[in-house]
């Protein structure tokens, strides 16, 4: 198996330590051939108007999205999650738009610049999970094919909708990695098709 993690900013580094230690090869990703062969991609934190405006200069914004239209899973997290995201509350900033959710960005205030938490996740079984907010956005809205994995109090941290997951903090900065894996399942199902 082979993951791409895209490289244009952010903590994708991470990511990709994360991904060695479950034994799984990575490739950063920063131009169109670098999608070529891998079976899922995941799209890190950092500066969503940022990437948003890398992607289009590198000409990664239309090859990602239709790769990932044809059954690519994709894993979003923080600044993924808003990349990932139909609509971004107040923003007409570039995005993916592919899970039918809307975000805001941002979104535990100025003055919260970041903390973490401990997430009860039934679906990764019934250890809590450390969550690091840095800068967070959450989840308002979500449409009909969109599970709810997650909350932070009655905030939306955690969705998926078929082989996309998006998450609202950082799961590359500790050393829990039940997320990714829960994203690995999905990539090796696509494998097996
Ligand atoms: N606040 C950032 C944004 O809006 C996201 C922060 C992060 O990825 N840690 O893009």
């Amino acid at each position: 198996m082979l993951i791409g993690v895209l490289a244009l900013q952010g903590a994708f580094r991470e990511h990709q330590e994360m991904l060695a230690s479950l034994g799984v090869e990575s490739r950063q990703v920063r131009k169109p051939e670098q999608l070529e062969g891998i079976d899922g991609l995941i799209i890190p934190g950092g500066e969503s108007t940022t990437m948003g405006k890398l992607l289009q200069d590198y000409h990664l914004f239309e090859p990602i999205r239709q790769m990932a239209l044809q059954g690519m899973p994709v894993f979003g997290t923080c600044a993924g999650l808003i990349l990932l995201a139909r609509e971004i509350s107040g923003s007409s900033q570039p995005r993916l738009g592919l899970m039918d959710i809307t975000v805001v960005r941002n979104a535990f205030g100025r003055q919260v610049e970041s903390f973490e938490a401990d997430l009860s996740v039934p679906v990764l079984g019934g250890e809590p999970l450390r969550a690091v907010f840095i800068r967070a956005p959450y989840i308002v809205s979500t449409g009909p094919e969109v599970e709810v994995l997650a909350r932070y109090g009655d905030k939306i941290v955690l969705a998926r909708q078929g082989r996309f997951i998006g998450c609202a903090f950082h799961p590359e900065l500790t050393d829990d990695t039940r997320l990714h894996h829960l994203f690995l399942e999905q990539c090796g199902l696509k494998k097996a098709d």
